[in-house]
């Protein structure tokens, strides 16, 4: 037996418990972890809380992040001992994922731990931190460099807009922070934010172009923010899309692409291929001040995990929840 999340929907209702769990439950796979830390990210809050329909197969162990080590493995690539990382694949969503103390999984799914980080580290970075690298590396893609001009980050006091800001700062790019809590003025302005900016500025319906500012953008909102992003970006600069807190839709108009050139790219961490996600990863050790880890993350246990779900989703988490499953 071992212990994890479980989040059941029958009769009862929709409920997400701490439970002891029969290892023989665990789902098909070529690789057994034993998990040491998870995380939560967005999509996490959504899958305990049930605010959206996440989890496609009950019951289901959520958790979307792991970290752990190789147990039992048919698999070439991971001997028993590895210590290995996971991130998206669809599981905590149609496959259990890694808020429980074991996880069967594809093995193809997994990467090696990278040097650089410990276990909790890389839960501190996790989905969320590994999507602001798939940013960030989508940017300098597509050309933009530090000269070119400011960068937006927006939810700049969460998960993903924590760990861009902290790296494209690093990286030397101006950026220039959106969030909706003044209060976290200071800690954005710890990570190398420039200016901050109340994100009511964005927030409205607004023209289709506007002043332009922005050489890049990393947006985790969308809606009238990614609209109004997109209209006040510079000539032939670059707007990333990672995220949907502010909803799915995106009321803009064509002219920011037509007439000034400006390229919108879209970010997936979920299905991302394997060879993008061990670079992203690579990138990180290089690209983020592991000491700045320990400003952006909190550490709690599975129990605890259960109501700062709701919190995360209302928007009152700093930066990253790591997950210590045992
Ligand atoms: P967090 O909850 O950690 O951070 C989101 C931040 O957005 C909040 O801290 C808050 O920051 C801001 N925010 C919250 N609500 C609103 C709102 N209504 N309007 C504007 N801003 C708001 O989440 P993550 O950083 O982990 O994820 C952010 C988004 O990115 C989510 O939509 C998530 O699903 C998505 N995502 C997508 C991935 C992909 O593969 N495409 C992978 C990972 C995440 P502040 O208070 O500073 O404004």
């Amino acid at each position: 037996m071992f212990k994890g999340i479980l989040i059941e929907n029958d009769d009862a209702g929709y409920r997400a418990t701490v439970r002891d769990i029969d290892e023989t439950s665990l789902p098909e796979g070529d690789v057994l972890v034993r998990v040491s830390h998870s995380t939560l990210n967005y999509k996490d809050g959504l899958a305990i809380t049930g605010r959206a329909p996440i989890v496609r197969k009950f019951p289901m162990v959520p958790g979307v992040d792991l970290v752990g080590v190789v147990e039992c493995s048919m698999n070439p690539e991971h001997k028993v001992g590895d210590t290995v990382l996971l991130n998206g694949w669809g599981v905590g969503e149609v496959h259990w994922g890694g808020l429980a103390q074991k996880a069967r999984l594809n093995g193809d799914w997994l990467v090696p731990l990278p040097s650089q980080f410990k276990p909790q580290q890389a839960m501190g970075i996790g989905t969320a931190g590994y999507t602001a690298m798939l940013c960030v590396i989508a940017l300098e893609k597509h050309g933009v460099k530090p000269d070119d001009g400011e960068i937006l980050v927006t939810g700049a006091a969460g998960g993903v807009g924590s760990v861009a800001t902290a790296v494209l700062s690093k990286l030397g790019y101006g950026v220039v922070a959106v969030t909706g809590r003044p209060e976290e003025t200071t800690y954005v302005k710890s990570l190398g934010a420039i200016e901050v900016i109340d994100r009511s500025v964005f927030s409205s319906p607004g023209k289709p172009l506007g002043k332009a500012r922005w050489a890049g953008a990393v947006d985790v909102v969308g809606n009238h923010v990614l609209a109004n992003i997109c209209a006040s970006t510079k000539y032939r600069g670059v707007v990333t899309s990672c995220g949907l807190v502010g909803g799915m839709d995106f009321p803009s108009s064509v002219a920011p692409f037509i007439l000034r050139g400006v390229t919108l790219v879209g970010i997936d961490s979920v299905m991302c291929p394997r060879i993008d996600r061990v670079d992203a990863w690579h990138r990180l050790g290089l690209d983020l001040d592991v000491d700045i880890l320990r400003a952006i993350t909190r550490e709690v246990g599975l129990e605890e995990a259960l109501p700062l779900a709701s919190c995360l989703l209302d928007g009152k988490i700093r930066g990253r929840v790591v997950v210590d499953v045992n």
